[in-house]
């Protein structure tokens, strides 16, 4: 039985492959890439570029274990390192390590950069708990699913990610974890290399690039305070100059709850609970109900005889004249019957109405 080498390498500084790894890739007779073109100049700079190359990604990876097998029953030395950092960490190998040893073979590690312990070296926040997520689903429940689950019990969230999706990612985060401390490790070993420090809904230091990669880490525990002024829920219910759906986004996001209940909070902060809205809506009916049983008896003077039917009305319900209008008008004059017994049923509804708010109250009162 023989052993297949599962080799870390650099994420963007050749320094950091390992002593252990070049002495091993050195020795390979065989050496499994994710990508052959990446991995040969690497090869070739470190002195082992003597070793036949064979592609091993995550299309073929389960179907290469029985040529990986024969490989290392033959004696051969073998083996497999992704493009960059750990196979195996958001990265093929995973299962071609669990085919092998289902084949009966050993594997063996060789350590090294990971953009995942390097973020987390750098990140100078709560990650004695933490939850690796990888790439979040790019839409649907999933993606929510999965960062809630984790920061509900206190964990520290890691996400790896493109620069130029940070924005949208950081959004989200902000929506479902709240003012937490976050950090994104930008181009880590790399010439470049940033770590952004803020907390989620404020802004980052310093400002975000839309290039290269990133890892993104929201740290876990309790909420911290927010390093931006708090949301003015008043004030924002009340900004004219936003939709009423953009003012909920915006809620919702600050405060972490979902747009529905953004929209119950900004009516509150308005002044208009439910109740109240129901009210004026029963009120509206009412005086509906009232000028549309007027309506139908001036309307009956107005046929009998009135030149101008609206000084037939002559009401001071408000509607009632608009109404009678609207009754008087020919196609309408066959109907002042249907329009009294329309109006006794909207009066109707509107008591039931009535009664249902008086037990709401008794509720709320008790
Ligand atoms: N197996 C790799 C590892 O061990 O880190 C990860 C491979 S995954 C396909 C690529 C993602 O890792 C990138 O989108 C980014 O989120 C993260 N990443 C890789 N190199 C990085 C770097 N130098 N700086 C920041 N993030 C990096």
């Amino acid at each position: 039985m023989g052993i297949l080498s599962i080799v870390a390498t650099p994420i963007g500084n050749v320094g950091d492959l390992s002593m252990r790894a070049i002495e091993v890739l050195k020795r390979a007779d065989v050496i499994c890439a994710e990508d052959t073109r990446h991995t040969r100049p690497l090869l070739e700079r470190v002195g082992a570029g003597g070793a036949r190359l064979v592609a091993v990604h995550a299309h073929n990876e389960r179907d290469k274990a029985p040529d990986i097998a024969a490989l290392l029953e033959a004696g051969q030395k073998v083996c497999f390192v992704s493009d960059a950092g750990c196979p195996g960490i958001s990265d093929p190998g995973g299962r071609i390590v669990e085919a092998v040893v289902a084949l009966g073979h050993t594997v063996e590690v060789i350590p090294g950069p990971s953009a995942l312990t390097a973020a987390l070296m750098g990140a100078g926040v709560d990650i004695a708990k933490l939850a690796f997520l990888g790439f979040l689903p790019r839409k649907g429940k999933e993606r929510e699913r999965l960062v809630r689950h984790a920061i509900d019990v206190g964990l520290a969230v890691v996400v790896y990610e493109a620069a130029n999706r940070t924005d949208e990612l950081l959004e989200d985060l902000f929506a479902w974890c709240g003012p937490r401390r976050v950090v994104v490790a930008r181009e880590l070993t790399k010439l470049h290399e940033t770590f952004h420090r803020g907390v989620l809904g404020g802004t980052l230091t310093p400002p975000l690039v839309d290039k290269g990669e990133v890892v993104v880490v929201v740290e876990g525990g309790d909420v911290v305070a927010h390093d931006t002024a708090p949301l003015d829920v008043t004030a924002l219910a009340n900004d004219a100059s936003l939709s009423p759906k953009e003012r909920a986004r915006r809620l919702a996001q600050a405060q972490g709850i979902s747009v529905r209940e953004a929209y119950a909070r900004l009516q509150q902060a308005q002044g208009k609970s439910d109740v109240a809205e129901v009210r004026r809506a029963l009120s509206l009916a009412a005086e509906a109900a009232v000028a549309l049983l007027s309506a139908d008896d001036t309307a009956r003077a107005a046929r009998q005889g009135a030149a101008d039917p609206s000084e037939a009305a002559g009401s001071d319900i408000p509607g009632a004249d608009a109404l009678l209008r609207l009754l008087a008008r020919p196609s309408s004059l066959a109907a002042p019957v249907e329009a009294a017994e329309a109006a006794r049923a909207l009066l109707g509804a509107v008591s039931a109405l009535d009664a249902l708010l008086e037990a709401i109250d008794a509720d709320a009162d008790e």
